[in-house]
């Protein structure tokens, strides 16, 4: 193998640039083996900028470029538009599941691209024949009032009044009175036309001193809700990612089969910005057909097929017209796959591997699957990934699909792969089961490839994105890059310098010699 990297010169910290510890990226995969992330460490380079100054941009696909490298995985306890609104909200971007019909799926992206920040697209709205009783019910499962009450009892309806909880407080014993008694009336009620800003709706509220502000279309018509309590929580996100018409950016999963071209319509109906091909093992000849099929009909959306882990397999889908790779095959926190398949690569060196020869074809590479931490974040990063896409880092926050529950006092949430065989099962109001780990019609019998489990309660994504991305700067910061694709630059001079670790190593990276402790990462 070539040893030509102690001679490059690209380093800036003067005396030193002839002085080189470590290894390329090249020499730590030079023999072929199956490395993990914890198998190395990326050795600190020479700082002059601060953490402030990384630049975390990264492209997804060869047209899409996100300003934060982060993905959340098309998974049915993990995307929804929730999630989705979120990851665009910071930077990065959802992949909605397909575990569900075409439809609820195209309604989940369609949610995400009508989305305006401050604004409810999907008010609890009554009639005026409700009852103070299901206003009561209401509160008690949504914790508030103030409910626009339209002629059909449906966002879109004729607005005639709001109920808030001026007008039912002391009313609990009349719970059979109907909301037209009770209600204030339209005449009463502050409104503003649809289009108005947040600011200015902001300053209706602060003026009115009302707490919700129902926005209606000319017909009078209810297109939204805007409330105060929302307002005071509203941030800004100057680094949303958006397209050109300022909508968040959102992704899809489908399967290869018939239907799916079906599904793939109502997607593209919905808006969607970019579709993931969602195989275990992508290099097949249905997703090469659905490769060519999409680039026929629809030439402006990008595709991400996959999943690989080997050159060879990238090969065919980047011939075939692929605009991004993900890469992984049974490195994911709920997966069996290598167990019961004996089929899968571990993950560092598929990332290295394929990113290494898809940058060729200036094609990005997805890191899909076993990242628990910022560090295994920018070590994918650091073997040429693009972008990370996360299932269980994210399962467990407010905005992913599922309820909390507790178990032994602890706050939890579902968390399940999508070939365990309770979500391959799944017959629910959300719909049909979907198609990753069966390759044809046949297929009746199932065998897992994942298992279904729980994560602890992480608070909203909203907070959680942000230390993330604070943390990959730090950490780009400590070793010498001052952006991810400098980062990504540093990996093919020889620049960035990797060292194995060896068990004993593992052990002395993590915690040691402590009785007790806590991990409080924020
Ligand atoms: P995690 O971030 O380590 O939890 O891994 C998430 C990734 O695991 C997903 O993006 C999928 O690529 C993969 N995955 C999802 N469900 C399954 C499964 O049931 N078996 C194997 N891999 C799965």
């Amino acid at each position: 193998m070539a040893n030509d990297q102690y001679n490059h010169t690209a380093w800036s910290n003067g005396d030193a640039t002839n002085i080189q510890d470590g290894l390329s990226a090249q020499e730590l995969f030079a023999n072929r083996d199956g490395l993990t992330y914890n198998d190395f460490i990326i050795l600190p380079g020479y700082i002059d900028f601060t953490a402030d100054d990384v630049d975390l941009a990264s492209p997804l696909t060869k047209q899409i470029s996100l300003r934060a490298p982060l993905v959340s995985s098309p998974m049915d306890t993990v995307t929804e538009s929730d999630m989705a609104i979120a990851m665009a909200l910071c930077g990065g971007i959802g992949i909605i599941h397909h575990n569900c019909t075409p439809e609820y799926q195209a309604n989940e992206v369609m949610k995400v691209k009508k989305y305006k920040h401050g604004f409810i697209r999907d008010p609890v709205v009554m009639s005026p024949s409700n009852r103070v009783t299901d206003v009561l019910e209401a509160k008690k499962k949504n914790g508030f009032t103030g409910i626009p009450i339209t002629e059909n009892g449906k966002l879109g309806g004729r607005l005639v009044g709001i109920v808030t909880s001026r007008d039912i407080d002391f009313r609990e014993h009349d719970g059979q009175l109907l909301l037209s008694d009770v209600m204030t009336k339209l005449d009463d009620m502050i409104t503003a036309p649809n289009g108005v800003t947040l600011q200015e709706a902001n300053r209706i509220l602060e003026t009115s001193k009302k707490g919700k502000l129902p926005i209606v279309n000319d017909a009078g018509e209810l297109v939204a809700l805007i409330a105060r309590t929302d307002l005071k929580k509203a941030r800004s996100y100057p680094n949303a990612s958006k397209d050109s018409n300022k909508q968040l950016l959102v992704g899809a999963a489908i399967g290869t089969r018939l239907e799916d071209r079906n599904r793939l319509a109502q997607l593209v109906q919905a808006g969607v910005d970019v579709v993931v091909l969602d195989s275990s093992q992508g290099n097949s000849v249905y997703q090469l057909d659905m490769i060519r099929f999409i680039k026929n009909t629809y030439p402006a959306l990008q595709i991400i097929a996959g999943n690989v882990v080997t050159r060879q397999q990238a090969k065919n889908l980047i011939d075939a017209g692929a605009d991004a790779l993900r890469v992984g095959m049974g490195s994911g926190s709920i997966c069996i796959t290598q167990e019961v398949m004996a089929c899968g690569c571990p993950q560092a060196t598929a990332v290295y591997q394929v990113s290494s020869y898809a940058r060729e074809f200036g094609v990005p590479i997805i890191a899909d699957g076993g990242i628990s931490s910022i560090g295994q974040i920018v070590k994918a990063l650091a073997l040429g990934a693009s972008t990370v896409m996360m299932g269980s880092l994210l399962a467990g926050t407010s905005e992913a699909p599922g309820e909390y529950y507790f178990s032994d006092g602890v706050r939890l949430k579902k968390y399940r792969g999508m070939g365990s065989l309770e979500a391959m099962e799944r017959k629910d109001a959300k719909g049909a089961a979907m198609s990753r780990y069966f390759h044809t019609e046949i297929d009746k019998l199932h065998v897992a490839q994942g298992v279904s489990g729980s994560i602890v309660d992480k608070g909203s994504a909203l907070l959680f994105l942000p230390y993330l991305k604070c943390g990959l700067q730090h950490s780009c910061q400590d070793i010498g890059a001052r952006s991810v694709l400098a980062l990504r630059k540093m990996i093919y001079t020889g620049e960035l310098r990797f060292m194995k670790r060896t068990h004993s190593a593992q052990l002395e990276g993590n915690v040691h010699g402590l009785f007790s402790y806590e991990k409080r990462l924020f």
